[in-house]
């Protein structure tokens, strides 16, 4: 195994405070590029390294560089999860070098079967991108956390000691007066909970009087940043056998309206993608090819092969920011539109479509599955589907069932008892019985005043004119049918997908229902050329061993979690009870959610503001909300969470002293992406089923007494253990046949859950075949084996060693098609009008929302327009943020490789805009907003829309090494290189009427990061 052999070993635990200061300039050395300034190692080779393959000259075979060992794993640079292939020094355990697995489909067109050996992909490395190769810093980034860190003095004082894992686990379970010894006034005397004391109260109730709330045990919140896949899986585990429902990760900061939206149209489906290589027009919205992207390096290189191909792809970028992925000329070409406005262009497309009538109608015409097969389609839509629109109906909203349009008994339930008009007879008939259905129509069905679904789109489409939506968003009417124009003159190979910069507005959810609307006119789901939800991955938790299950516990995590999210207001005590004393129940006291999910954003201000309830224990693993959430990092909001009184317990488990973890009790520390574990399912863009499995490439922190690494997992494992929660320790992971098996180290789990992927159905082409002796030698994997002989049965071992091998499981490149038709389908009825959303209602006014798209101008929760709250002549310019190929995230500040080529980000703005205020590129700017300032250097370009200001994400840190801390009482010296550059999250604009709470979109529970309103002023050079 690839231990830390000569590395780390000299970060020993019994020698913490010495180890921890001084690691940081060995682990300087050992990042590539540091070397600069030393002489090369050769006169013509410089410091490169000898190649991983060597080939025999006569035969022309390869055999693998003793020098070095190769693994395959998954990245987490970003969120596209590539595969990738790790280069390690066999000697000194070292990662020299990071490229592509060609197993993996995010990481060539034309990736390599899995059944093909390794030693025969020599010649076939897959790609990275540039934050792909520069991953090596992330993980030996000089300022990682390896041991656990305790406060000295109050919260965010920057003072830490290095403690002990034993100390660690005993005093976050058992609580107590733990902060005694830190000399903090505020702090020495409270009494803490501990894990052991809260998990004492799991048959209390949170409050009797609102039982919905669930037990006390709530008062456990797991808030997740960079978290997913199996890591997730091992920490709801954890949080649910707990009795507690509050572990999420950080969806709502990053595309939650995204995924809201997408399940109106697609039912269950959080993510579609275009089928880019065949595609002959794409709509980018609110992202761009070669930005950030599903998956970014993958969707870039598709593009690029379908653009240079004769009578390839066009694509148009609709976005305020020109910026990698929309290069205007052949091919390609820019929008820039009034950010938040999408929907407005997108349902002015919608209306000079329906009435020019180049939507597909024969497609829209089938109302159920059978039918549109036998047309020769392969999905089908709710568009003929009939729903009452009479207001006083008691079941106003709803779609028209069997049983009220007179109809008799449905044959199904659901989605299967709809009604249409037939359009072969005039007459209502079930959407599960007829071959056609009229899709216009509005009239009355067994004396209900009906119309339907495409009906109600065509009406919410005409209530502005082409030139009043040209107006809104600042796109001429003749370019508003140029694009509509050119997205209906190519039959199913069109596709209009977009992402964040469509969504993350108070009107998100509207926006991006619009934007996949179009795709439904032209009906370009499964098709070739069009849209895809892809073939998933496979499942992990279940199989040989069942993962996931801790029977004892079953039933003991429920009720509303803290962000108010998955449930109604209007199921609440806290509605009943207005309701009961004669008071209007609207507002709420802060917004609730029922749509969303892992509202990110809501967890530490409803925690402060203890609403629904507070919190006992607060982990924040690898998240930073206030560095990454709007508005959260502003004075106040901090100066509650440092208040030890608000929330008695926050630990972090992080990799360094970050942003926000430096505001923690603890800090555990983590493993990086090359030392964890984590199974990934690969995204719709590939069209195919696939798995990715990310194992320990290196060994990096600390270790417990009997030598298990610390991490996350290892913490709540023992966490777990002490406080005698059931499903770990020796009775902890059930088998197929009943039996337990141990779960005493975090591979007891993630061994077994690979087994179980090893194990999965086979679809044709994927089952991974046993690693061969070759194989486990170039993975080095023996040791590996022997270390964790006890965690699988011994048969199991040649297949789970093959999956480590390739780095996952993976249907072959060549399933993707059948035909003229993608090979995966999804067959559910497709839909202009969510009956869910129609029926939901706004917590804060009380009114329904919409059941299908229209346009919604942006407001605050309690419905004060942004354009009033911050008048435009004031407040001239928008914020909005780009992710962009080299900074899309918090944590890649340590990528040095990065920052060479970009040291700082920089205010974008327009030339136009620059020249009237005086402006040069590189001049020092104040962006002012209403909630603070910040000063940035202006970079001045054509490619921004006039009136609108963008920073790249990722800059501006004053934690994760960007500033001074101290740890055992030696200073550490913070480096300038991460504080470069401008973040102005934490000078987003607040919802002035909830406390602490950024601007949101109240359907879709995303977090808004493009409507805070802003001013320039030019400064003095900088001191
Ligand atoms: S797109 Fe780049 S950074 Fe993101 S996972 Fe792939 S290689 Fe890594």
């Amino acid at each position: 195994m690839i231990e830390r052999r000569g590395i780390l070993a000299f970060v020993a635990v019994a020698g913490i405070g010495a180890g921890v200061v001084g690691f940081g300039k060995r682990l300087k050395e050992i990042v590539p590029l540091t070397s600069r300034g030393r002489q090369a190692l050769h006169p013509i080779y410089g410091n490169a390294n000898t190649p991983e393959w060597l080939r025999d000259p006569k035969t022309g075979a390869f055999k693998l560089n003793p020098q070095w060992t190769l693994r395959h794993t998954v990245d987490l640079q970003c969120h596209s999860e590539c595969g990738l292939r790790v280069k390690i020094d066999r000697a000194t355990g070292r990662v020299q070098r990071i490229i592509g697995n060609p197993y993996h489909p995010n990481t060539l067109s034309d990736y390599v079967p899995v059944t093909t050996p390794l030693i025969e992909t020599a010649r076939t490395p897959g790609s990275v991108c540039a934050r792909g190769n520069a991953g090596i810093q992330s993980a030996f980034d000089p300022y990682r956390v390896l041991v656990p860190l305790k406060r000295k003095g109050p919260r965010g004082s920057g003072q830490w000691q290095p403690i002990s894992w034993e100390k660690l686990i005993a005093e976050v379970c058992d609580g107590g007066k733990i902060f005694a010894d830190t000399g903090d006034p505020a702090s020495k005397d409270i009494e803490v909970l501990g894990f052991r004391g809260l998990y004492a109260k799991r048959g209390e109730m949170m409050d009797p009087k609102a039982p919905e709330l669930g037990h006390r045990t709530n008062g456990l919140v797991f808030q997740g940043g960079r978290i997913v896949g199996s890591r997730m899986s091992f920490a709801q585990r954890f949080v649910h056998t707990f009795g507690s429902v509050n572990v999420f990760d950080h969806v709502n900061i990053c595309e939650l309206s995204h995924h809201v939206a997408t399940r109106h149209v697609y039912p269950g489906v959080n993510m579609t993608q275009p089928d880019v290589r065949q595609a002959k027009f794409i709509l980018y919205w609110g992202t761009q090819p070669g930005d950030a992207n599903f998956p970014m390096q993958t969707q870039s290189r598709f593009v690029a092969m379908a653009r240079s191909k004769p009578d390839g792809l066009r694509y148009v970028v609709i976005d305020p920011v020109l910026s990698r992925g929309s290069v205007v000329g052949d091919r390609a070409d820019w929008v820039p539109i009034e950010p938040g406005t999408d929907g407005a262009l997108a349902l002015a497309m919608i209306r000079w479509i329906i009435e020019q009538k180049r939507y597909d109608a024969r497609y829209l015409s089938f109302p159920n599955e059978k039918a549109a097969e036998a047309g020769g389609e392969v999905s089908h839509t709710d568009a003929s589907h009939l729903v009452i629109v009479d207001a006083k109906h008691p079941q106003a909203r709803m779609l028209l069932t069997a049983e009220l349009a007179g109809l008799g008994k449905a044959t199904g339930k659901g989605d299967a008892d709809r009604v249409v008009i037939d359009a072969a007879t005039g007459k209502p008939a079930q959407a599960e019985v007829a071959t056609t259905g009229v899709i216009d129509y509005a009239g009355t069905v067994n004396g209900i005043a009906v119309k339907s679904a495409f009906r109600l789109l065509r009406e919410a489409a005409e209530e502005h004119s082409l030139a009043e939506y040209a107006a809104i968003c600042g796109v001429s009417e003749s370019r508003i049918v140029e694009l509509a124009r050119e997205f209906t003159s190519h039959g199913k190979r069109a596709v209009s997908t977009m992402y964040r910069g469509v969504v993350k507005h108070p009107n998100g959810y509207y926006n991006g229902v619009a934007v996949l609307m179009l795709n439904l006119l032209v009906g370009n789901l499964n098709e070739t050329g069009g849209l895809t939800s892809g073939g998933g991955g496979y499942d992990v938790k279940k199989g040989p061993y069942d993962v996931m299950s801790v029977p004892e516990a079953a039933g003991a995590a429920f009720g509303v979690p803290l962000p108010r999210e998955g449930v109604r207001y209007e199921d609440s005590s806290e509605y009943r009870a207005k309701v009961a004393a004669g008071q209007n129940p609207y507002p709420a006291k802060r917004p609730w959610f029922p749509l969303g999910f892992a509202v990110f954003s809501e967890a530490l201000p409803s925690a402060l503001a203890r609403y629904p309830y507070g919190v006992d224990i607060l982990i924040w693993h690898k998240a930073t909300p206030l560095y990454s959430v709007p508005s959260q990092g502003n004075p106040d909001f901090v100066a509650a969470v440092k208040d030890p009184k608000n929330i008695p317990l926050i630990i972090a488990s992080d990799i360094v002293v970050g942003d926000t973890s430096m505001y923690a009790d603890y800090i555990l520390p983590d493993v990086s992406y090359l030392e964890s574990w984590c199974h990934i399912d690969t995204y719709p863009t590939t069209l195919t089923k696939g798995t990715g499995l990310r194992w320990p490439m290196v060994r990096l922190t600390g270790t417990t007494a009997d030598g298990r690494h610390f991490c996350m997992e290892e913490f709540l494992i023992d966490v777990a253990k002490r406080i005698g929660m059931p499903g770990y320790g020796e009775k902890g992971i059930p088998d197929a046949s009943g039996k337990y098996w141990p779960l005493n180290r975090r591979e007891d789990w993630y061994l077994k859950a690979t087994a179980n992927l090893a194990a999965a159905k086979s679809v044709g082409g994927d089952v991974v075949p046993a690693a061969s002796a070759e194989e486990i030698a170039i993975a080095d994997l023996a040791p590996f084996q022997k270390t964790f002989a006890s965690s699988l049965k011994p048969e199991e071992w040649p297949a789970v060693f093959g999956v480590m091998v390739r780095g996952g499981r993976f249907q072959p490149a060549s399933a993707a098609r059948e035909g003229s038709k993608l090979h995966y389908r999804f067959t559910k009825t497709l839909h202009f009008y969510a009956e869910e959303t129609a029926t939901t209602r706004d917590s804060m006014s009380g009114a329904f929302f919409h059941g299908t798209t229209r346009w919604v101008p942006p407001t605050t929760a309690r419905g004060k327009p942004l354009a009033v709250l911050d008048d435009p002549k004031q407040w001239p310019f928008t914020i909005v943020t780009l992710k962009g190929a080299l900074q899309t995230h918090s944590r890649l500040s340590s990528n040095y490789a990065l920052r060479e080529i970009m040291p700082e980000n920089g205010v974008r703005i327009a030339a136009a805009d620059a020249a009237r205020l005086g402006i040069a590129n590189g001049d020092w700017v104040a962006v002012v907003t209403p909630e603070g300032r910040r000063r940035a250097r202006a970079v001045v370009v054509e490619g921004i829309r006039p009136g609108v200001i963008a920073f790249n994400a990722g800059y501006g840190h004053w934690g994760y090494g960007a500033s001074n801390y101290a740890v055992g009482g030696q200073k550490i010296a913070g480096d300038a290189v991460r504080r470069a550059g401008i973040n102005l999250n934490p000078v987003m604009r607040r919802d002035p009427d909830v406390w602490q709470m950024s601007l949101m979109d109240l359907v879709g529970g995303s977090a808004v990061f493009f409507n805070t309103r802003a001013r320039l002023e030019k400064e003095a050079a900088h001191a």
